[in-house]
């Protein structure tokens, strides 16, 4: 066997994946393969202006490495910087093996190993590894999502989609539509108006949008009055009860945070005309994601006017712009499809078993990290209401503790199975367009136990690694590899 662990991806969870395996699993070998020719993943594809966290860096930051840049919600830059010092500091970079792709993987019972199929530099290679762990994000690295629209090649404009921005690209002084309403497309309208002649966001529907501080002023105290690891903790715990607290408002009393998020954007914007027409969504708040605009940057350039909110739909481009259904015309220069990304499940490594290709989405999740039906893999799923890091960091640790039993009871292999039927659920229960455009790709969560994916962060850090893991899992001993329960 080549190494005993793979993980696939070197973003920020590969890197955090890594520090968890090399110090929770010392024993055990493994390697980073990263497709890329650069770490940090996310931070390092996306380069259109503005680009940033929407979460608070002290819970998408590491737990075992204080965030102590100065804001708190980051640019892609200072986050890059952060995942770079980290593989640094910790040793990690000597084991990321880059533009290495893994574009297969099967699983041999007999051999109890994977077999990953690569596309690297000197050309196909394989590898063989005891344990494979994907930590290659949620989103096709190749593809972004664009509807058709009608009538584009007539555009006499440029067009571009965010995750492909051209490293020239001019738009002083230009007429700038941007097309979403989104985390991107919310960060790219005031970071364009800055040199845009105009820019419009045109919205089929309204998001649920709300200001916080860019800058954590008791943060700021904190790390003066307090030793580093000892303020980035009181800071995280702080973050996380309030992003948990405010989720569950959300959930629970839709109507009050309705009028509460309402009232807080009509103050910003000083309109209730507008914020009805172009800020009351219909769906209610956490249904789809928040987003967050850190110093109402968005709503400061629509009140001076660098910025405008359009709800409509799009009829169809022209020579000069886009045809509204409303026959307005908006000129334009430039148009951004912020329409969002494609969803590709686990670095679109389709795995088999003892040459079967599994079918994800006949599979339950397991702890929100391992699948049934694939021995030995785990799949690296961060939350969608609060910071992707925390559920990353829990399928880090529960992944080592997982090896760990595996070793110390000579086992070769671990795979989760229910007990009895299990009733089933979508993987992530948002309404999100993008979401429910892919979930037919993704496995399937229980109702109930370690089945379920709770987006608790709270419940999770106290189940996720307490659990008997032999109440819901079947393991392969290492000698004479018969399928038995241990009772452990
Ligand atoms: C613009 C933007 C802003 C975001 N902001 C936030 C935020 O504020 N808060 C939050 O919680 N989340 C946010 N997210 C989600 C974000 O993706 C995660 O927070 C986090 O960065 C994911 O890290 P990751 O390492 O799991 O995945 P990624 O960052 O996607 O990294 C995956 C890595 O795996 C590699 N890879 C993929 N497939 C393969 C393969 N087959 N073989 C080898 N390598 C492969 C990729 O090249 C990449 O380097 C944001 C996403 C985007 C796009």
């Amino acid at each position: 066997m080549d190494v005993d662990v793979v993980v696939v991806g070197a973003g920020l969870s590969g890197i955090g994946a890594a520090y968890r395996l090399q110090t929770e699993c010392p024993d055990r070998t493994f390697a980073v393969l990263e497709a890329r020719d650069a770490m940090g993943g996310t931070w390092d594809l996306f380069r259109y202006p503005g680009v940033r966290s929407d979460s608070d860096m002290f819970t998408l930051g590491y737990q075992f490495k204080p965030w102590t840049a100065e804001k708190s919600i980051a640019d892609a830059d200072t986050i890059l910087g952060y995942i770079h010092e980290t593989a640094a500091e910790f040793g990690i970079e000597q084991h990321i093996r880059y533009r290495t792709k893994v574009v297969g993987a099967d699983w041999s019972s007999a051999d109890a190993q994977w077999t990953l199929r690569l596309e690297t530099p000197d050309g196909p290679r394989t590898m063989t590894c005891g344990f494979l762990y994907s930590c290659a994000g949620y989103f096709d690295y190749d593809r972004g999502h664009t509807p058709e629209f009608p009538g584009l090649e007539d555009f006499e404009g440029e067009v571009v989609h965010p995750q492909f921005w051209p490293e020239d690209l001019a738009y002083d002084d230009q007429r700038v539509v941007v097309i979403g309403s989104g985390a991107t497309a919310v960060t790219l309208v005031p970071a364009m108006a800055e040199r845009a002649a105009h820019v419009t966001m045109l919205q089929r529907s309204p998001t649920w949008i709300g200001a916080v501080p860019g800058r954590d002023k008791l943060a700021d105290t904190l790390r003066e009055k307090l030793p580093p690891k000892l303020a980035h903790r009181v800071i995280r715990a702080k973050n996380i009860l309030f992003t948990l607290g405010f989720y569950n408002f959300c959930q629970r009393f839709p109507d009050r945070a309705r009028s509460m998020l309402l009232g807080l954007t009509t103050k910003q914007l000083r309109d209730p005309a507008m914020v009805e027409e172009h800020f009351t969504p219909t769906y209610d708040p956490w249904d789809q994601r928040f987003c967050a605009v850190p110093d109402a940057d968005l709503f400061r350039c629509i009140r001076h006017g660098d910025a405008e909110v359009v709800t409509d739909h799009v009829d169809s481009f022209v020579p000069s712009g886009i045809r509204l259904k409303s026959g307005r015309v908006l000129e334009a220069d430039l148009v951004i499809t912020a329409t969002g990304l494609t969803l590709k499940p686990f670095g679109g490594i389709a795995p088999s078993v003892d040459g079967e290709t599994v079918d994800l989405h006949d599979q339950f999740v397991w702890q929100g990290a391992m699948l049934t039906g694939i021995p030995n893999f785990a799949v690296c799923i961060g939350y969608t209401n609060a910071s992707w890091t925390l559920r990353a960091d829990l399928t880090h640790r529960l992944v080592c503790r997982v090896l760990n039993h595996l070793s110390l009871h000579d086992l070769a292999a671990a795979e989760p199975k229910p007990r009895g039927e299990l009733e089933e659920r979508p993987l992530l229960d948002l309404t999100s367009g993008y979401i429910q455009r892919a979930i037919d790709q993704f496995p399937r969560q229980g109702d109930r136990g370690p089945w379920r994916v709770r987006q608790n962060y709270l419940i999770d850090s106290v189940t996720t690694l307490n659990r008997r893991l032999a109440s819901s899992m079947v393991f392969t001993p290492r000698k004479t590899q018969d399928v038995i329960r241990i009772d452990a």
